[in-house]
């Protein structure tokens, strides 16, 4: 088939690479041909000719997108003609805090308690039921940590509603976790569902730096606990396609943060540690092939970002158990540029090797 992907970053690049062995076709729409998916398949960058979108779908046999900030209006524009995966509930709800935490509550799932914001007296009265601690967030374009205020005190209230310049935002209490955890899982048009398992994620400034999967020490109820929230949502939503859910780990079990309607950083370890990568099951959803299985194909592995700079990326490539991924981006601070994945036997043969890494990770 031939897919078009609403978007020409690392992710669309990645779901090509996945994709051509299934004998599918490419086609992306971005601001310009320097992007990372621009070499991998015909590329209708829109800095040319605004009609690019409608190209891509004359082109196109199925869309998919990278963002959840993808426009709702062109995606329903699009589905007149031909499908878009994800559909547009999905999109609909995942691109803004209040709607998803609204479904969140509607389907029994816990999350923080939280407030939509507009003016500083709702701030305030806000404030006044649910924290400080918490925090403020953009209701809709956040990302990496960005457009978020950690509120410690009522002193704060001011500041924090001023740094939202204007726009709606999300009051949100500061949940105390133990660890973040993300669950991805993909859902077929036939309604097959398929899970990876509960993976660790440790942040820096907001943005991922190290995912191991599987978690350790996850008990077998708690992942049965994240997979019936995921069901519920997927059938919710009539999803098709990855579904991504971050969660918390806390004394009292899981609370869901947010989720992306989408293959997800946090997945990128299962290019080479499961039997089938998220890539590749977004794809085998969208076009309807059966999807593929998700186990493990290690006991233990390990997704290093490689933010800002390339960095020592022969010390990956000397290692027997390591595998170098780059988005052929150019540097800049704090911009996600590739990432390196590591397949290990063990927890100690893991550690070791994330040591050997040690270069591409923050103190
Ligand atoms: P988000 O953009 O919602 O994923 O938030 C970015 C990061 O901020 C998360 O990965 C957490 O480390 C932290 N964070 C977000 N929301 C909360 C919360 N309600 N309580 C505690 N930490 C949070």
């Amino acid at each position: 088939m031939k897919i078009g992907v609403l978007g020409a970053g690392q992710l669309g690049r990645m779901m090509a690479i996945s994709g051509y062995p299934l004998n599918h076709q490419f086609g992306f729409s971005g601001n310009s041909n320097d992007e990372p998916s621009a070499l991998l398949g015909h590329m209708f960058a829109l800095e040319d000719n605004a009609d690019n979108i409608e190209s891509l779908v004359a082109f196109a046999d199925v869309i998919t997108y990278e963002s959840e900030n993808t426009d709702v209006e062109i995606v329903r524009k699009i589905n007149k003609d031909i499908p878009v995966y994800p559909g547009e509930k999905s999109l609909f709800t995942t691109q803004h805090r209040g709607r998803e935490k609204a479904l969140f509550d509607q389907l029994n799932i816990p999350c923080a308690p939280y407030q939509i914001v507009n003016t500083l007296e709702e701030l305030q009265q806000a404030v006044s039921k649910i924290g400080p601690p918490a925090i403020l967030k953009t209701t809709t374009e956040g990302y990496d940590g960005k457009g978020q205020f950690l509120m410690r005190s009522e002193d704060q209230i001011k500041e924090a509603f001023d740094s939202m310049n204007g726009v709606e935002s999300i009051l949100e209490g500061f949940v105390n976790f133990k660890r973040e955890l993300s669950l991805i899982a993909v859902r077929g048009i036939d309604n097959d569902h398929k899970y990876y398992p509960l993976v660790e994620n440790t942040h820096h400034d907001g943005i991922l730096r190290l995912t191991i999967a599987p978690a350790q020490n996850i008990d077998p109820e708690v992942q049965k606990t994240a997979e019936h929230y995921m069901q519920t949502l997927l059938d919710e939503m009539d999803h098709v396609g990855v579904l991504t859910i971050e969660l918390f780990e806390t004394n009292d079990g899981l609370v869901v943060n947010e989720m992306a309607p989408r293959v997800h950083n946090s997945g990128h370890w299962s290019i080479e540690g499961a039997d089938t990568s998220q890539f590749e099951n977004h794809i085998r959803a969208i076009t309807g092939m059966p999807l593929g299985d998700t186990s493990p194909t290690h006991t233990v592995s390990a997704m290093v970002n490689i933010i800002g700079k390339i960095g020592p990326t022969n010390i990956a490539l000397n290692m027997a158990n390591a595998h170098l991924h780059l988005y052929d981006k150019t540097e800049r601070d704090n911009r996600k540029l590739g990432h390196i994945n590591i397949t290990a036997n063990s927890l100690t043969e893991l550690e070791n090797s994330i040591q050997q890494l040690s270069d591409f990770l923050p103190n």
